[in-house]
């Protein structure tokens, strides 16, 4: 399956946030839209970076409270891994077991145009899997 079809179903939408917001911005807003990732880009369409709960457990747990008040470039990744429309999902899950991340931004001429996370390609995986089995099924009991 190809990452287009998963975002035709769940659609385009990426929360985004500006390199210059404090990270207690970045805590409200996965806390407020129940997400693990925001994309860094000032303009909500070039990818300047990738902020996650990781990240943010991380200067957390070695900085203290007091860290909230920092910038998001200070903790963000700068290089993204990203992806096509026409990548595959099992391209993306290589890339995401590979570099242990769970959040892949699809770039499509150079604007974002979605966001793939681990549940995405876990879902897409368990779907493919149930209509093999049904498939598979129907065929030894003659149904099809
Ligand atoms: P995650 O597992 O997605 O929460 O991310 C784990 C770490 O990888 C964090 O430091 C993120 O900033 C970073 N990260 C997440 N997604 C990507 C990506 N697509 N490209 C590069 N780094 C990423």
């Amino acid at each position: 399956m190809r990452i287009g079809e998963i975002l035709d179903r769940k659609g385009g939408d990426v929360a985004t946030i500006r390199p210059d917001a404090s990270l207690h911005d970045v805590l409200a807003q996965l806390e407020q839209r129940g997400i693990g990732a925001l994309v860094v880009s000032t303009d909500g369409s070039d990818v300047e970076g990738i902020v996650t709960e990781r990240d943010l457990v991380r200067v957390l747990a070695r900085q203290g409270a007091a860290a909230l008040d920092g910038e998001v470039r200070s903790i963000m990744t700068a290089t993204v891994v990203t992806c096509a429309r026409d990548a595959t999902v099992d391209e993306v899950m290589s890339m995401m077991t590979d570099s242990r991340f769970r959040h892949v931004p699809v770039v499509e001429d150079g604007r974002l145009a979605g966001i793939i996370s681990i549940g995405d390609v876990v879902k897409s995986t368990i779907d493919e899997l149930e209509v093999k089995a049904r498939s598979l099924e129907s065929y030894v009991t003659g149904t099809y």
